[in-house]
């Protein structure tokens, strides 16, 4: 029998890394909980997560989830950003160098552990444009056939669109754009070892290769849309993997890429009256920071716990949330401008300030 209409406690709208988060943890607690979501195509983009956030994911009981979707150890780290070449090894970090991670497995074991913590996962799109405020909370339909759902409070998860908190009447405030284009090389056309992550910084780009953890590598170039022509006279993925100092052979050098979105945004407020952003909707941060999935496990959970004393009737920890946003938000787009600024060649604009709301 097919459900018209779902009435939960609490509704995550997106179900990546920090959804599922904030879905497990609420559920654990005994709330009733609904997290929206579909499968899309993942782009390997040869994420990383710090090895330093395992006491995170251990406190939040997801350490044995994230071990289950077969992350890589980094093994090395060589980063030419400032006038040196710089390498690392992981033996300098009590927590080893780190993981490259699988992100559609993470995702589905994260999908898996929502719904065995009782989540009723709902496939498919919800329409933002739909969100109504009503008596009980709100009200949202579902763009392909899914239930409509009554929520008495809400998860933002959407990613960078953070379609919800926008329908809310937050702004996005833009603090860079930036695009990433990535191919992906087979591990038989690239000499190098698995577990190698390089940044490499061009003229007007700058440049990731990464091991993959299902095998081959990651060449990414990431740049400000409009000044890649001006700046960057005419340097070839080829070109830039022998400064790198990788040999690659066939066509890996010429193989197709994917473009993805890569610049960083915060929301004006993480939080409101029993509804919360988490992770990239509420900060989208550089993909050289390789801070995002941090951010989507801590903020997923620090919210879910927010939301569920909102709905005690206590809505300080909701208030203390968007604080908390606030001043992440600014501590990390000041340490983006001094990264920048350290950089050997600069980007055509280097980091600049906030450039407004969209
Ligand atoms: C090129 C690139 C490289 C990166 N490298 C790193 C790195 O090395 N290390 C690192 O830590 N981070 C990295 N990041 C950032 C990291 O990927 C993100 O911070 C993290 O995945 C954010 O997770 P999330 O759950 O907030 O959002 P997302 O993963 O974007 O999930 C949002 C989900 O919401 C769904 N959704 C959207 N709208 C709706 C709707 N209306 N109804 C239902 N579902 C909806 C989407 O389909 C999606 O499944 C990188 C990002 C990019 C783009």
């Amino acid at each position: 029998m097919q459900i018209a209409r779902l009435h939960v406690d609490v509704l995550v709208v997106g179900s990546g890394v920090a959804g599922c988060v904030a879905a497990t943890s609420l559920a654990r607690a005994g709330w009733r909980v609904a997290l929206s979501g579909q499968d899309a195509p993942f782009v390997e983009t040869g994420e990383t997560l710090a090895g330093a956030t395992r006491p995170v994911l251990e406190h939040q009981g997801l350490w044995e989830t994230f071990l289950a979707s077969a992350p890589l150890a980094v093994r090395e780290t060589r980063s030419n950003w400032t006038h040196w070449e710089w390498r690392s090894s992981g033996l300098t970090s009590a927590y080893g160098g780190g993981f490259l991670v699988d992100k559609e497995s993470l995702v589905r074991g994260l999908r898996a552990e929502a719904r065995r913590a009782g989540a009723i996962f709902v496939e498919g799109v919800l329409a933002p444009a739909t969100l109504r405020q009503v008596p009980s909370g709100y009200s949202i339909r579902s763009a392909d056939g899914a239930p409509d759902i009554e929520a008495r409070a809400l998860i933002d998860a959407t990613g960078r669109s953070a379609a919800i908190a926008r329908r809310l009447g937050a702004k996005r405030v833009v603090h860079n754009r930036l695009v990433a284009e990535c191919r992906r090389l087979p591990a038989d056309q690239v000499d190098a070892a698995p577990g190698l992550v390089h940044v490499h910084a061009g003229h007007g780009s700058w440049w990731y290769l990464a091991s993959l953890p299902r095998g081959g590598f990651c060449l990414s170039e990431y740049f400000e849309p409009g000044a890649r022509g001006r700046m960057r006279a005419g340097r070839t993925a080829g070109g830039i993997l022998a400064e790198m100092g990788v040999r690659v052979g066939g066509d890996a050098a010429a193989r197709p890429t994917k473009r993805l979105n890569a610049g960083s945004a915060e929301l004006s407020h993480a939080s409101g009256a029993r509804w919360a952003a988490v992770g990239d909707a509420a900060l989208a941060m550089d993909p050289l920071a390789a801070s995002g999935l941090a951010f989507a496990f801590r903020s997923g959970h620090r919210a879910a716990s927010a939301i569920a004393a909102g709905l005690l009737g206590d809505p300080r920890e909701l208030e203390e949330y968007a604080r908390m946003h606030k001043a992440l938000a600014a501590a990390y787009g000041s340490e983006r401008q001094q990264v920048y600024a350290q950089r050997v060649e600069p980007m055509a604009s280097r980091a600049r300030r906030p450039r407004g709301a969209d």
